[in-house]
């Protein structure tokens, strides 16, 4: 039998990872985030004194050695990179930056691509992402783009790594946002937009709790069909 899959594809902060995730649990979906993965290769790249914008070749060079792990457990996806658990790493403002940009290298969009539907093929998923309804999963059975204006979004991701600890400045969250909108809907491949066949949602002004809603209106709406 072939599995259930959710496509969620947004700008970042929209609140699809937090929608996800509680939908996934209510459903009892695996929730996959697929920005973590390209965060892992951002960080790999850091760690090895790459410039993630320019030393394309550099990185090429590298992914034959970067080993991408997802475990579940009561913390959700963790993710580890060549075995060790990364997951509160990943959520650096830098390299937030440094996944945007390595996600524009053909090389490490093919190698995340094959873990991603590996992945959808063993179980039924949410998944969440930018390409994830055009092109990761382009026979989901439903596929939901979220998306709300950008200073909403910079305020949620601003009160989301102030509540992790994660000390930062809003202006310089909100820059940081704008910088990947643009890269993230400008590059050759995959760009951010919606797939022709997705629902559009903007989150402006709505709580949580209305969104989640929502989706799991959609979700089970297209369940029964
Ligand atoms: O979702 P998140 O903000 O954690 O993703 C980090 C970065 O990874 C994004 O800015 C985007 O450039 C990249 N990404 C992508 N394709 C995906 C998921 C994330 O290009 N499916």
């Amino acid at each position: 039998m072939s599995t259930f899959k959710i496509a969620i594809d947004g700008p970042a902060g929209a609140g699809k990872s937090t929608i996800a995730k509680k939908a996934a649990a209510q459903m009892d979906f695996v929730y996959i985030d697929t920005g973590a993965m390209y965060r892992a290769i951002g960080l790999a790249a850091v760690r090895q004194g790459l410039r993630p914008d320019s030393d394309i070749s550099g990185i090429v060079d590298m992914l034959p050695d970067v080993n991408i792990d997802l475990a579940y457990g009561e913390n959700g996806q963790e993710i580890f990179l060549n075995g060790e658990n990364v997951s509160t790493e990943i959520r650096l403002p830098e390299i937030s930056v440094a996944a945007s940009d390595v996600s524009k290298i053909p090389e490490v969009r093919a190698k995340l691509l094959e873990l991603q539907r590996s992945i959808a093929e063993k179980t039924d998923v949410i998944m969440d992402g930018r390409d994830i309804g055009t092109v990761v999963l382009p026979d989901a059975q439903l596929k939901i783009f979220l998306t709300a204006s950008v200073e909403e979004r910079a305020r949620r991701r601003f009160e989301e790594l102030k509540e992790k600890g994660i000390e930062c400045d809003f202006e310089e969250v909100k820059r940081d946002m704008e910088y990947r909108d643009k890269n993230d809907s400008e590059r050759e491949i995959a760009p951010l937009r919606p797939a022709e066949d997705s629902v559009v949602l903007d989150t402006t002004g709505n709580t949580l709790e209305q969104s989640v809603e929502l989706i799991l209106g959609l979700i089970k709406e297209r369940r029964e069909v």
